[in-house]
């Protein structure tokens, strides 16, 4: 039919628009909870057209979002090493970036001068940076990370648009916090919460605590040799021992069977061929 599909198109539009008033009704009581109202209306559920009163309000990113990189370091009130980086500056990060916007200065012992692993200093040109997430995705350490904050807007690109260690340091808690699923995935792939480093090093402490608790342990007591062969001989004779001969009269018995078989075969033979 002519018009059909002008009708139909009609049809949706009417509907998001009801939609709208009728998701703004319920959200209007429900605006202390933007995640679940992110997703909803900005999923694969949506209903209506949605505007937000940016900046007063604001659309939760989802988990996997990214823009620009920060680096992980240990939260402030870590136990053994607080503020540490987990950047071992081996420079993968800056090789596989498409846009080569990532240096790296590696650090070195004040004593010997000979490299350590860790970054002395590490920039990164947010204006050429692409947000593409390959740092984070090769990163061998789990040390750098894609963040949520895209409020970066600011007067002077020259001098601000290129982040130093400092601007770009952020703890681990902070990366739990926006990243919760994917924090906890690498901590299962790493076999633990920590950097990569600190978890081997502990599984190397507990395998030398566990050989040398071995190797402390009372080993059994020897078995007397004496005592051992008196043991075995038995067994061995019972091994040895020659099985028990088949009695005569059993064996007649046999030969009787076998050969009333073999008449009573010759027999039917014999009357088939009559
Ligand atoms: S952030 Fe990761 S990949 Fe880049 S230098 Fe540091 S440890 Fe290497
Ligand atoms: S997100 Fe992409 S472009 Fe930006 S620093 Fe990482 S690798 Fe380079």
């Amino acid at each position: 039919m002519y018009g059909l599909g002008i009708l139909k198109g009609l049809g949706v539009t009417i509907r998001h628009f009801i939609d709208t008033y009728k998701n703004d009704v319920f959200y209007g009581f429900n605006k202390g909870k933007p995640a679940e109202e992110f997703g909803v209306r900005q999923g694969t559920k949506s209903e209506g057209i949605y505007t937000v009163q940016y900046p007063d309000e604001k659309v939760a990113v989802p988990e996997r979002f990214r823009f620009t990189p920060f680096l992980v370091v240990n939260d402030a009130d870590h136990p053994d090493a607080p503020g540490e980086d987990w950047c071992t500056s081996c420079g993968i990060c800056s090789k596989v970036c498409p846009p080569q916007c990532i240096w790296i200065v590696r650090g070195t012992d004040p004593a010997t001068g000979r490299p350590v692993p860790q970054p002395e200093a590490f920039f990164i040109d947010i204006d050429i940076c692409m947000n593409c997430g390959f740092c984070a995705e090769f990163c061998p350490f789990d040390a750098i990370k894609m963040d949520h904050d895209y409020e970066m807007s600011n007067y002077d690109r020259t001098s601000v648009n290129i982040h130093d260690k400092e601007r770009l340091s952020k703890p681990f808690s902070y990366y739990r916090s926006i990243a919760p699923t994917t924090a906890e995935e690498e901590a299962d792939a790493r076999g633990g919460w920590e950097h990569t480093d600190v978890i081997k090093e502990k599984k190397k402490a507990e395998a030398a605590a566990a050989k040398a608790a071995a190797a402390a342990a009372p080993k059994p007591a020897a078995v007397p040799v004496a005592e051992a062969t008196a043991d075995a001989a038995p067994v061995a004779e019972a091994v040895t021992a020659p099985a028990p001969e088949a009695s005569a009269d059993d064996e007649e018995q046999k030969k009787a069977e076998r050969l009333a078989k073999r008449e009573a075969a010759l027999a039917r033979k014999k009357a088939k061929g009559e």
